[in-house]
């Protein structure tokens, strides 16, 4: 095993938004120095790091230097390209490493793993020519032309129905290089978010439910009413590709429950994830601890939850019509607020999240949902 990185150290985080913010703070408690690499400045990472590098990704130079200032390297979203990473491990070391990032980042890639590994994922058939389109068959629908590259929170996805809506979904998509997926008829979704260490040593989050509301995760829980064995079943094909990818650091694991009951692994994700934020608050350690503690070496801590918990994000629509009540949200006294510096309320931009612990996880979502609708009630 490689010598551990101490507190002390200079940690360097590529992406400055809320979830490189939360690793900063996770990371300061711990006694480590934070540098964040960003593109804005005043950024929600930079808030609360030692300092704020503001240029771009592709800037080379400006990358290396910021590697050369730092002990080890972290990221917060997989849209890094390759170049920035091998511009960064000349001089630092990176976890997850850039081969993980590079097969996470790309649907290609990454459903290609995930079939070769034998894990299950829905049929699927990899569109780069017009030629491939004119071999999909109605078996093959309906499902969901995917994008290969660059794709989150649902963009780059159009549903097809019909053999006559395909070249229409691919046109919709500018004729990338694309998934075309069975469509999943699913009960629920659910995530495990998944930590390894440079000794192999692993500890999972979850599963957590997901509720989404136009693509957006909406809301998170855990417990929730799962089969322990399929419970089981989900921890064991994140250790599955925790292992494989020799991951060292965070991977969210995202899951289709099938109607069938069959689990089938929608998506990766190579670091910490909006399902897990709630670890932060029910957790002993929570995933950006892990974080920390993965990349830098030490020991993990432990994963074990204090209470049934639920997550509500929060995003710029509550800002519609003015400020929202903080008051008012507040006065739920068994929740936690979690708000990440963003100067502009967007349409569907993550603005912060709030967890409710609780006797049940029935009761956490409730109170959470209640709470949140507190910010805007008028009169
Ligand atoms: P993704 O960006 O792949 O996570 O997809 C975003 C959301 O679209 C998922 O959380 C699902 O709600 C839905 N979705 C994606 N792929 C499928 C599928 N093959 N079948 C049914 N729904 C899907």
């Amino acid at each position: 095993m490689s010598r551990a990185i101490l507190p002390g150290a200079t940690i360097g985080m590529l992406g400055s938004g809320q979830l490189g913010r939360m690793f900063a703070i996770a990371a300061r408690r711990l006694g480590y120095r934070v540098h964040v690499f960003s593109p804005d400045s005043d950024s929600p990472t930079g808030h609360v790091a030692d300092l704020e590098v503001q240029a771009n990704y592709d800037d080379l130079d400006a990358v290396a230097a910021f590697a050369q200032q730092v002990d080890v390297v972290s990221f917060e979203f997989e849209n890094v390209h390759a170049a920035t990473i091998d511009a960064v491990e000349r001089f630092a070391p990176v976890h997850p490493a850039g081969r993980v990032l590079y097969t996470a980042q790309q649907r290609v890639r990454e459903k290609t793993f995930l079939r070769s590994a034998g894990i299950p994922v829905s049929p699927f058939r990899i569109i780069q020519t017009r030629e491939d389109l004119e071999q999909v068959t109605e078996e093959e629908l309906p499902g969901v032309l995917k994008t290969a590259a660059w794709g989150y929170d649902g963009k780059g996805q159009v549903k097809v129905e019909s053999l006559a809506d395909l070249e229409s979904a691919w046109n919709e998509i500018d004729n990338a290089e694309a998934v075309l997926e069975r469509f999943v008829h699913f009960e629920l979704e659910l995530s495990v978010v998944a930590a390894r260490g440079h000794d192999g040593e692993l500890a999972f989050y979850g599963p957590m439910e997901n509720r989404h509301h136009n693509h957006i995760l909406d809301v998170s829980v855990t417990p929730f009413n799962l089969a322990p064995a399929v419970a089981e079943e989900a921890r064991e094909i994140a250790r599955k590709i925790m292992t494989e990818l020799d991951v060292i650091g965070v991977l969210c694991v995202e899951f289709f429950l099938a109607n069938d009951g069959k689990l089938l692994v929608n998506e990766l994700a190579p670091r910490p994830h909006n399902s897990g934020h709630l670890t932060v608050d029910a957790h002993l350690s929570c995933q950006f601890e892990q974080q920390v503690r993965t990349i830098c070496g030490l020991p993990l801590g432990s994963a074990q939850q204090k209470r049934p918990a639920a997550m509500v994000n929060l995003l710029g629509d509550l800002w519609q019509d003015g400020e929202p009540n903080w008051s008012a949200a507040l006065a739920e006294s068994n929740l936690k607020m979690h708000l990440y510096g963003k100067r502009e309320a967007r349409v569907g931009r993550k603005m912060g999240h709030m967890t409710v612990l609780a006797d049940t996880p029935e009761e956490a979502v409730e109170r959470a949902l209640a709470a949140r609708r507190s910010l805007t009630a008028r009169g």
